[in-house]
């Protein structure tokens, strides 16, 4: 991981980056000549001189989606321009010039007053947060997107990497090739607009989607790690802080009643800054349905009940976990070989193969005795000492990894074009 970043920083070393620090009262740009030997200390000092009058202790910047990522250590400054360093690659691969390195200081007395603003408007803050994201959303169209590369191709459609120059954000848009009528087309668009209410560091963020001619185009965000199923064998301690990343996300789908439908490692993905967030769930029964008309296939992590036909569940969802996890623990598909992950795994099959305990039926309503199975499978998917182990958000851990399967892939691609 080290070397990898330092791979990043060396490419930033040849030339000089600015740095534009945003405060209250205007912007404040800094050319740095040799970013690699900048440490936050120093970045520290330089915001304390444009802003004598504040207490600032961290800076913070904002990832592609927007999102700020706070600054409080070299190892997160490294971690910033590294990924600044790929922004302005990506600008320049797109013809664009870079943008300077935009950070926000944290001025701590702002902080504790904007923290009771925001506790007293919360209700209202929420709202305007989620019209800006539709507002936002509403931008992307067909023309603005340059589409890159291909990252994959499924049995329903192919995964581009692309570039969204309004927002010069990069995505994952998959093009799906559908003939149905406008009706239809119309109705996947509305059972589409849940993905706008999603937000969730366990789920893939939604931007939007539309149809040109007899296609639909979704546009998420872009994992840089790519996902699950091209990785081997992965070891149990990244293992555990994927899983209860896994969990977390199904556990949000399911408390919007959203059932994934297509949990596989291959709709797991992951990134270099260490996140897992899970992609391709169903919220459109209508797109699914046309999908499955036009490619037949069975799912070989579908659970039993819904290869048979049976009314799909929470526990279909946890019995696709089971699987993939298996996959994952042995680095192939399943082979019954006894690891410490299995405890974990074991639990989780006996949760899905056989039908849970329910409370009888006629002595309470339909909806409470939903409610407790759906809230027993989660509480036991949560409180799982194998899960608790690993619940420590150590995202390094998974970050690591990825960088270091990453670097060998492509050393492995660079001997094998040797
Ligand atoms: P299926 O069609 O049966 O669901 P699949 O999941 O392999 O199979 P796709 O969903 O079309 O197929 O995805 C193809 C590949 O594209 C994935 O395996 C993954 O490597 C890559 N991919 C998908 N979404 C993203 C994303 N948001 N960021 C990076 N890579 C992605
Ligand atoms: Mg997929």
């Amino acid at each position: 991981v080290f070397i990898f970043a330092l791979k990043q920083l060396c490419a930033m070393d040849t030339e000089a980056i600015v740095i534009r620090i945003k405060t209250p009262t205007g912007d404040m740009d800094s050319s740095v000549d040799c970013p690699s030997l900048l440490n936050f200390n120093d970045l520290l000092v330089a915001i304390r001189d444009v802003m004598p009058e504040a207490t600032v202790t961290a800076f913070e910047y904002e990832d592609e989606v927007g999102d700020r990522i706070t600054v409080r250590s070299d190892e997160e400054l490294k971690a910033m321009l590294s990924y600044y360093c790929n922004t302005m690659n990506e600008q320049r691969m797109n013809g664009l010039l870079p943008d300077p390195l935009q950070i926000f200081p944290r001025d701590v007395w702002h902080i504790s007053l904007t923290l009771c603003c925001v506790l007293f408007f919360s209700s209202l803050k929420k709202s305007s947060a989620e019209l800006k994201r539709i507002l936002t959303n509403g931008q992307i169209n067909a023309q603005d997107i340059h589409y890159q590369e291909q990252l994959g191709h499924g049995n329903g459609g192919t995964v581009y990497k692309a570039y969204h120059v309004l927002s010069k954000r990069v995505l994952a848009v998959k093009v799906i090739p559908l003939d149905i009528t406008v009706e239809l087309q119309k109705q996947i668009m509305s059972e589409l607009e849940i993905l706008y209410k999603c937000d969730s560091p366990y789920i893939i963020r939604f931007f939007s989607a539309f149809f040109v001619e007899n296609r639909i185009s979704i546009c998420t965000e872009f994992m840089d790690g790519g996902s699950l199923d091209v990785y081997k064998r992965i070891p149990e301690h990244v293992l555990g802080r994927i899983a209860v990343a896994v969990v977390k996300g199904l556990t949000y789908l399911w408390s919007l009643k959203i059932l994934h439908r297509d949990v596989k490692p291959s709709n797991m993905l992951v990134n270099t800054r260490g996140q897992v967030k899970l992609c391709d769930f169903g919220v459109s029964t209508q797109l699914v349905n046309s999908i499955a008309k036009t490619y037949v296939g069975t799912n070989a992590y579908m659970a039993p009940e819904r290869i048979s036909g049976e009314q799909y569940g929470i526990h279909a969802d946890v019995w696709s976990v089971g699987i993939s996890f298996m996959e994952l623990a042995l680095g192939m598909f399943p082979y019954p070989q006894q690891l410490n992950v299995t405890c974990f795994l074991s639990e989780l099959f006996c949760c899905s193969s056989q039908d849970p305990p329910v409370l009888p039926v006629g002595q309470f309503s339909e909806k409470f005795v939903h409610f407790i199975t759906q809230c027993r499978l989660q509480k036991k998917l949560f409180k799982h000492l194998c899960l608790s182990l690993y619940n420590d958000g150590n995202a390094e851990v998974v970050s690591m990894w990825v960088c270091r399967c990453l670097e060998e892939r492509r050393a492995q691609q660079a001997q094998g074009r040797i």
